[in-house]
């Protein structure tokens, strides 16, 4: 029985019929908002576990809708966009959206990213008591040792390498852009930090998924960003 409670902020009617047929099928709980107003009072009174909100609501910005529910809740927001708004989607995981969905996309693509935004709840419930080692699948970082394994053997990484490493094992399951990764390792973000990025990211995946049958661990976002995966 799955417990999840979901809350579907969509005004396009035919969308939200989709999503909540599938929730249903698959034994999620759910709620429903057609506008941003009745999405944030939804989630401050009912506290849902994931939140999937459209980004064009007829009242409101969908940014503006996340940046209201991060005042007070970190409850993981997966973002629904067209094709065309792919600014949008930076700008709203820039704004604290945990993951994004474009329509027209199928039902196996929006289970997908439930799956993987539930495992991510699962395992930072797990993880409150030890913060020093992150363990995922055959890699393990130890953020106190400032070092990083694979199948037991140590890894070299430069230092950039490995602060893009500990940033993204930080955030494990969750997208991050271009320009919070750059801000992150480098204090800012230019043009050619993001080129440098790329080229730095290629060479940790590398390292990290060096041969063909190698899990993977990292996820290309073309235009967005990176993701780490959570690995079974
Ligand atoms: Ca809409």
């Amino acid at each position: 029985m799955n417990k999840t409670l979901i809350l579907v902020a969509e005004d396009d009617r035919s969308v939200q019929n989709l999503m909540i047929t599938t929730l249903k099928a698959h034994d999620y709980r759910y709620l429903t908002a057609m506008n941003g107003e009745t999405a944030i009072l939804e989630a401050s009174s009912h506290n849902p576990d994931i939140i999937l909100l459209d980004l064009g609501l007829p009242d409101m910005d969908g940014i503006e809708v996340i940046r209201r529910i991060r005042t007070w809740s970190n409850v993981p927001i997966i973002v629904i966009s067209a094709r065309s708004e792919d600014m949008d989607k930076v700008e709203a995981l820039d704004a604290g959206a945990d993951d994004y969905l474009t329509k027209p996309f199928s039902v196996e693509e929006l289970l997908a990213r439930l799956r993987v935004t539930e495992r991510r709840l699962a395992a930072s419930q797990g993880e409150q008591t030890t913060s020093s080692v992150f363990i995922n699948g055959k890699l393990k970082v130890d953020f106190s040792a400032g070092c990083a394994y694979l199948e037991e053997k140590e890894l070299h990484l430069t230092p950039i390498e490995y602060k893009l490493l500990c940033l993204l094992s930080k955030n494990v399951g969750k997208v991050l852009t271009h320009t919070f990764i750059t801000q992150n390792i480098w204090g800012h973000s230019w043009e050619n930090d993001i080129a440098s990025l790329r080229v730095f990211m290629a060479t940790l995946r590398k390292k990290l998924e060096n041969n063909s049958d190698s899990i993977q661990y990292i996820q290309t976002h073309v235009g967005i960003g990176y993701r780490m995966m959570k690995v079974e």
